[in-house]
């Protein structure tokens, strides 16, 4: 049995009376969007005309540039980027965030880290390595927006926390995530981009920035028998941010380009 809303089945998720939990305890709590729009907007009207007084959480994928395209283009402002590179971030990706700092006269900071070890590990136990690889990247901007005294980091992700599109973090610190409250679809996103001459890489899964992800989901995926990023799609197509066909195929078992796989072992991945 499937959900009507979303995508989840019952190998999945538990389903009653056609919805699953996730769904049911959606249309009991729907979130409110103008509410986060306005919490959202409330903080980007005092930034309006400013340069370096926010970051931008920057991966050079399509959702960090479309969320780049709204502040500078929409509220005017110019974010301090902040890229994290772990080594294993698709060469088209970096090309985008150097491309557009300089489109949009900006100043970009690439730290450099080296996640080898984290996604060996996680591979070889089949897996994910996102949370742990999110919230490395996370804590590495934090430390910049503390050095630097800035209180506000924008970042790409399109699905709110909960109820919120605003996280407060450590120190004052507050996580924004831009594009949450607007809930754009995947395709508007990519007409969004298409004046800035955006290079979307050839990736398996839901990326498009990272080399590793869909090697990882093909790991989970011959462990568990489905996709680790199935809540995260569930919740797209919830949302109306996706719709059940392309959700379903994103979530199927992904064939990994050998190119990819290649790549991977060049930069010290033991795939
Ligand atoms: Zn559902």
């Amino acid at each position: 049995m499937e959900c009507s809303l979303c995508i989840h089945t019952e190998k999945t998720k538990k389903i009653i009376n056609g919805l699953c939990v996730d769904c049911l305890t959606y249309k009991k709590y729907p979130p409110d969007f103008e509410k986060m729009k306005e919490e959202v907007e409330e903080r980007l009207r005092k930034l309006r005309g400013t340069k370096d007084k926010c970051i931008l959480s920057f991966s050079g994928g399509k959702d960090s540039v479309s969320a780049l395209k709204m502040l500078v283009e929409d509220f005017k402002i110019k974010p301090l980027c902040v890229l994290v590179d772990n080594k294993y971030l698709a060469r088209e990706a970096i090309e985008n965030a150097l491309n557009l700092a300089k489109h949009y006269n900006l100043n970009l900071l690439i730290i450099n880290k080296d996640f080898t070890e984290l996604f060996n590990d996680a591979l070889s136990r089949g897996e994910s390595p996102c949370r742990r690889c999110s919230r490395l990247i996370m804590r590495s901007v934090w430390k910049v927006a503390k050095s630097l005294n800035i209180k506000y980091i924008i970042t790409g992700h399109e699905l709110p926390f909960g109820h919120s599109a605003i996280r407060r973090m450590k120190e004052g610190v507050e996580m924004i995530r831009l594009l949450a409250p607007y809930r754009i679809k995947e395709e508007d996103k990519y007409k969004m981009i298409e004046h800035l001459n955006f290079k979307k890489p050839n990736l398996a899964g839901y990326t498009t920035n990272c080399l590793v992800l869909g090697l990882a989901i093909q790991r989970f995926y011959d462990k568990y028998g489905f996709s680790f990023e199935i809540d995260r799609i569930a919740t797209m197509v919830r949302l109306g941010l996706l719709d059940k066909e392309r959700a379903k195929k994103l979530v199927e078992r992904p064939e990994v380009p050998l190119e990819v796989i290649l790549e991977l072992r060049k930069r010290g991945l033991r795939v």
